[in-house]
């Protein structure tokens, strides 16, 4: 196929032997926010290009080299959303549903795009489902998210092989106090650095803590720490999130170097982190960013909140073989019609069982075919039972019952007690 016909680099297309997975993943983490009390908020996957820069910062690497930016008809500079904090703040904002104190917990799920180089578990074009809450500024909530997390790791199977790493960055002055002191630190030692580390001492110094090039973290085992920085209040705060982290029994590991590479936050970050999935290995992070309201025109609102990278997570499930059976099966029941009359009154018999059993999955013969053909299809579908109407079953007015997996019989059911059979039959999901 012309290039120009194929899929973008880096944006993949979810085939239909993928998406059971996917949507058991999203089913599983939408209903453990529901049952925590958190709302969906949909926000557009366009915004205006300035939104990003002002939210995320000028000097990071996805406003500096990542965004889809493009002009459109009007000469406006539009971004597709690199994240979802920036619009969700922006939407909360624009509808004055943060105003006054109001709390809001809200999650998304949707697309994102960055430009970065596409590779297991990086996509330019990959989604994420994220949170963020406005207006609780006490480790109690930071707590809920990670516990809320945690229950997730757990219903998914996937707890053993994800670390939960933490760190505080506490508030923007002593984060400053800390820059300072870093900068001092690095400059005297500025020949040992990376170009990159180099670089960025100047624009985002705090990122150098991020580098993977060895010379430089050899630099940076004797760098100042933020810990010693720490303003009382923040980490009082740090102090009540472990405590709550202890109390449920979640582990965790303090990790001096985790800044995040959004600019926005402030006090607790964190990471959920595993080796199951090569270099890619950050399936959920996030963190407190109590200034970034403010910084977008808002009143001064405190927030927290993570996002979770949904193809991470998804291979970790296909890595780990947690993937549940019955989300393989997605036929219950496959009717096999011989005939036209048969056919009639197979569509007919089929309405009347989905009128009682609104949850079943039933499968109707298409493209009719001889009786070997219907079979095999029926078998193929991954069916527990086909239902058969021919001749015989017509004059009698029955339907044959025939298990496709595994023992029994086939027999005959009356048309009027094919519903209630198959609701004794068929755990309906
Ligand atoms: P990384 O360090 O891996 O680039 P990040 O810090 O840029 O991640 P965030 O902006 O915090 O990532 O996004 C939250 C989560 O979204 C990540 O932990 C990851 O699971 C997922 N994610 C981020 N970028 C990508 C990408 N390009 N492809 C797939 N998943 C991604
Ligand atoms: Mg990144």
């Amino acid at each position: 196929m012309s290039k120009s016909l194929q899929a973008i680099r880096g944006m993949n297309d979810i085939l239909p032997e993928q998406t059971p997975l996917w949507r058991y993943f999203e089913g599983t983490v939408a209903r453990l926010l529901d049952n925590y009390g958190y709302k969906q908020i949909r926000m557009p996957i366009v915004e205006f290009t300035e939104l990003f820069k002002r939210s995320i910062g000028e000097v990071t690497d996805i406003v500096e080299k990542e965004m889809y930016t493009f002009e459109d008809r009007n000469g406006d500079s539009l971004t597709l959303r690199p994240e979802g904090t920036a619009a969700c703040v922006r939407a909360v904002l624009e509808h004055g549903i943060t105003g006054g104190g109001q709390v809001q917990k809200l999650w998304y799920i949707g697309p994102m795009f960055r430009h970065e180089r596409p590779q297991k578990g990086r996509y330019r074009q990959f989604h994420q489902i994220g949170l963020e809450v406005f207006n609780l500024d006490g480790p109690d909530i930071d707590a809920e998210l990670i516990i809320m997390t945690w229950r997730l790791w757990g219903e998914l199977g996937i707890r053993d092989a994800v670390k939960l790493e933490l760190n505080s960055l506490g508030t923007s002055e002593s984060r400053g106090r800390y820059r300072e002191a870093l900068v001092e630190y690095l400059s005297a030692h500025h020949d040992k650095l990376d170009e990159d580390s180099q670089r960025r001492l100047k624009t985002n110094p705090l990122r150098v803590l991020d580098t993977k090039n060895a010379d430089t973290q050899a630099v940076l085992v004797d760098a100042p720490k933020m810990a010693d920085y720490l303003d009382d209040e923040s980490r009082a705060h740090f102090e009540g999130l472990k405590a709550r982290l202890d109390a449920v029994g979640i582990p965790y590991v303090l990790n001096p170097k985790l800044v995040r590479g959004l600019d926005y936050y402030s006090k607790t970050v964190f990471e959920w982190v595993t080796d199951k999935l090569g270099a890619q290995g950050t399936v959920c992070a996030g963190g407190r960013y109590d200034g970034l309201v403010e910084q977008m025109g808002g009143k001064p609102t405190t927030g927290v909140g993570f996002a979770m990278g949904i193809e991470r997570l998804v291979l970790m499930l296909e890595t780990l073989e947690q993937i549940p059976e019955e989300i393989s099966r997605q036929v219950d029941v496959y009717l096999c019609a011989f005939g036209e009359q048969a056919e009639l009154a197979g569509l007919a018999l089929a309405e009347r069982v989905r009128d009682q059993l609104p949850n079943l999955r039933l499968q109707v013969n298409a493209g009719a075919g001889s009786f070997k053909s219907q079979f095999k299809k029926a078998d193929k579908s991954g069916a527990l039972y086909a239902l058969i109407l021919g001749d015989d079953e017509m004059a009698q007015q029955v339907v044959g019952f025939k298990p496709l997996r595994g023992q029994g019989e086939q027999q005959s059911i009356a048309w009027d007690a094919l519903a209630a059979h198959l609701a004794t039959c068929v755990v309906q999901g």
